[in-house]
Order: structure tokens, then sequence, then C-alpha cells
């Protein structure tokens, strides 16, 4: 099986990350318009541009030639949007989260505190950073790859994540607890009662405190990613530049073709160990070969991957 799955992997990498659905030699120009509406396009000013696509003979993916009408000045919308602004809803999920969070840390402090054990509160909050980055990895993958709006449980989180790769930009505009709630409203759920059954575990609570709190915040961790550095905190950028928060250059990989690497959204830790080891590739090889399941990553690089850019008049 491990040979058919690297066999399979050296086919698919030769094609340029995707399986062909038409010969190589077809070549044909095709023009289209782009249909590019976010959410909320009736509060925009939008102007659609149609754009060329041609697969060359050379080429399996499609080259995208030029716009037209000619390009003009790239413009981002400040967005007066409602789904981009907090709710009290979205602000009370982010309190409840960070109490959870907050209690798993003061409860593991406390009991090192009165044991005078340290070290080991101290391994495993280091080990919860890690594992989040992984999680966030992991997550990320699936939620970018498979399902739709519709998917049970995760359909808002899939649409989010699939939309954040047409308007990548505009998480920056997002507010924060609006960004947040939706990791912070599932570590709630999770946490609260952890915190109730692992009481006077230090090593566990400090794990379960720093892993849990770096997931709630990994979307936070994502919006600075996309941030400009001139307008970022200076301790946010020291941050990124010294690995410990996901870096705006790795991150930025992420939304460039082929579209399959760099998920990881906390440190980024994992991301070059992920990426070179080919271990999403291999997932998604193997679940297509158990369940015939296709992910969005071997689609050619269409208006389902790249960011939409959008006109003003
Ligand atoms: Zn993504
Ligand atoms: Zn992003």
């Amino acid at each position: 099986m491990s040979a058919l799955i690297q066999y399979n992997v050296l086919h698919y990498r030769s094609l340029g990350h995707h399986l062909p659905r038409q010969p190589r030699a077809l070549s044909r120009s095709i023009s289209c318009s782009v249909i590019t509406k976010p959410r909320n396009a009736k509060q925009l000013n939008i102007d659609q541009p149609a754009v060329e696509v041609a697969l060359e003979k050379s080429q399996t993916k499609p080259a995208v030639l030029a716009a037209s009408p000619p390009a003009r000045p790239k413009r981002r919308v400040i967005l007066d949007d409602p789904s981009l602004q907090s709710t009290w809803s979205h602000r009370g999920w982010v309190a409840s989260g960070s109490a959870v969070v907050i209690i798993s840390l003061a409860e593991c402090i406390s009991e090192a505190a009165t044991s005078h054990i340290w070290l080991q509160p101290l391994l495993a909050s280091f080990l919860g950073y890690l594992i989040a980055d992984l999680a966030s990895g992991v997550y990320h993958w699936g939620i970018d790859n498979y399902g739709n709006a519709s998917t049970p449980m995760f359909g808002p989180q899939i649409d989010a994540f699939q939309g954040h790769h047409k308007f990548p930009w505009t998480i920056t505009e997002r507010q924060f607890a609006n960004n947040l709630h939706s990791l912070a409203s599932a570590v709630t759920f999770v946490v609260l009662p952890l915190d109730l059954v692992f009481r006077q575990h230090p090593f566990l609570l400090g794990f379960i405190g720093t892993c849990s709190g770096c997931i709630m915040f990994s979307q936070q961790f994502h919006a600075w990613a996309h941030g400009t550095k001139s307008k970022l905190p200076p301790l946010v950028v020291a941050l990124q530049d010294a690995g410990v928060l996901v870096s705006r250059s790795q991150h930025a990989a992420h939304h460039r073709q082929p579209y399959n690497n760099n998920y990881c959204i906390v440190s980024g830790a994992w991301n070059q160990i992920l990426d070179q080891l080919q271990v999403f590739q291999t997932l998604e090889m193997i679940l297509f070969f158990k369940l015939g399941v296709r992910p969005r990553s071997w689609s050619d690089p269409d208006v389902e991957w790249t960011e939409v850019e959008i006109h003003t008049h």
C-alpha cells in the first residue's frame, strides 16, 4: 500500500499537483466572467473584471493572461460590513473561552506553587504550545480541502476558511471577537469539563491551558500574519520574526500556488516538517483511494483558491 501511495504521490507531483482532467494536447482558450460575490456584495461597489484564461499546449494548468478591462490599480476596500463586526454574542464566547483558559493556567500555577514542582508544568505548557500549532495545521488543512458550507457542524468554519482564500485581506478588517468566537465556543465546551476533571494535576492543566489558549488565539495570530509590518504592534513583529508566532512570509506562501502548504498558524514551527515530509499530500492520497474524495488543493488554481481583486469606481 505504501508503495502505491508513493507512486501516486510522485505521479501527482509530476503533474503539477493536480490530476489531469483533459488531454495535454488540448489547446483552447476560455473566456469567463469570474463570479466573485462576497456575502455582502450588495454593500460593495464591485466591478467584476472578466478574466481571460487560456490553456497552452504545454500546460495542464490555466494561466491567467490578462484581465479585461486592462488592469487598474488595486484598491482594497474598507468594508463597512456587519459580518466583519463583533456582536455581544461573539464577545460573550471569547470571554467564556478566555475564562476557561485562565482557570486552567491559574489552577496549574496554584498547584505548582503548592507542590513546588515547576519544571513539569512548564514543559507541559511548552508541549501544549507545540501541539496547538500542529493541531491548527491539521484543522486548517481539513477545512481548506474538504466539505462545504452545508457540512454538518463544521460548515460555517469551512465556508469562512475557503472564502478566506478569495478575500484574504478581509481578516485584517475583521473585529477581534468576530474572528475568535467560533474557536472560543469550542474551547469553552471542551476545556470547562477538563478543568473540573483534572483539578490538582498541574502537568495536565498546563498542557490544556496553553494548548487551548493558543488554538483559541490562532485566528488572531493568523490575522497578524496578514498584517502590514508598519501597522502591526512592534511586539507582534518581534514575536513573528523570532518564530514564536507564525510569520508573515511563511503564511504568505500558503496563499500562493500550489496552495497546499504552510497550514499551521500558531507558530508555524511544524510547517517545514509537514511540508518536507509531504504529510498532507500523503493523507490526501490515502483519503482519495479509500473514500474517493478529492481535496480542493488538487484543483486548478482557479477562483476557488485565488485572491479576488476588488476594484472600485
Ligand atoms: Zn488556507
Ligand atoms: Zn490566511
